[in-house]
């Protein structure tokens, strides 16, 4: 199989739904082996621990740190996590984890920490644009508040989170974001629909297809289908190759010109069995 870089996926636990469900770097490496793909953007998850507050959030966005300090070739870039009820305390964890730890933007989840996607993000989009950063926004609801984010917010590159998970969200997509420059999306969790209207040629001819890009949304969702979606899609190589990694790659050198993509073997520091890797119930890991 083509190699795939991921741009969308989660490390830490989501300790707010009950199971909880996580990754640990390890894991997630032993995942990525076994599934071709080669390197990826990390970001916390949400829904984490927040027993002591910022703290948590700060111990969260060190470890992302610590893993792309550690395996820079295969994480490049890595994001934090906001709260929006952390609110100036929040603003300042995130100025800290860009300018002391590296990181280089944000992923925030509307549903798991508060937000309603409006102005209460405005002060930490201002940081990150202060460095020309990168933000990862699941949506909430439409995708009309990112389209309005990437206006005010010319120099951040946005990634619109699983673009096409429903017939609703991939039109409103299209409808909102297909001629704004600085947003990009990704396809994780996208299922392989029946009707060709929301399928993934659809998909590319309808918003800039140079920046659809593969997501896992690892540790939630068995991100092989997705694999195979852009594989048995009725689409040339080259456009598979785009979704892949293409994409990814220039949207990765845009932040870090000097990173090339990782060739070689991904040795995880663990050996996980096929089950501890892919325990499913449907197309969500358990
Ligand atoms: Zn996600």
């Amino acid at each position: 199989m083509r190699p795939y870089i991921d741009v969308h996926c989660h490390i830490g636990s989501t300790v707010s739904r009950s199971p909880s469900v996580g990754q640990s770097v390890g894991r997630y490496m032993a995942r990525m082996a076994s599934a071709g793909v080669t390197a990826a953007i990390l970001s916390p998850t949400a829904g984490g621990p927040q027993a002591h507050g910022v703290r948590d959030t700060r111990r969260q966005n060190e470890e992302v740190a610590r893993a792309c300090q550690a395996f820079p070739d295969r994480f490049p870039l890595g994001l934090a996590g906001v709260e929006v009820r952390h609110e100036g305390a929040g603003v300042d964890e995130l100025r800290r984890a860009m300018m002391d730890d590296g990181l280089v933007g944000f992923m925030c989840h509307p549903a798991l920490s508060g937000h309603s996607l409006g102005a209460e993000l405005h002060p930490f989009l201002e940081v990150v644009a202060e460095g020309s950063g990168l933000c990862l926004l699941h949506q909430a609801g439409s995708t009309a508040n990112i389209a309005a984010y990437a206006r005010r917010f010319p120099t951040i590159i946005f990634i619109i989170g699983h673009v096409s998970m429903n017939r609703q969200t991939h039109d409103d997509a299209i409808r909102q974001c297909a001629d704004i420059a600085n947003v990009w999306y990704d396809i994780a969790q996208k299922p392989t629909p029946d009707e060709p209207e929301w399928g993934l040629p659809h998909l590319l001819g309808g918003l800039a297809a140079d920046r659809v890009m593969f997501g896992s949304d690892a540790p939630y969702y068995d991100f092989r289908l997705v694999q195979r979606l852009v594989e048995d899609a009725d689409i040339d190589h080259t456009a598979k190759d785009g979704i892949a990694h293409g994409a990814a790659t220039r949207l990765i050198r845009s932040l870090l010109p000097e990173w090339e993509p990782p060739t070689g073997a991904l040795h995880p520091p663990q050996r996980y069995t096929d089950d501890e890797m892919w325990a499913a119930r449907g197309p969500r890991l358990l």
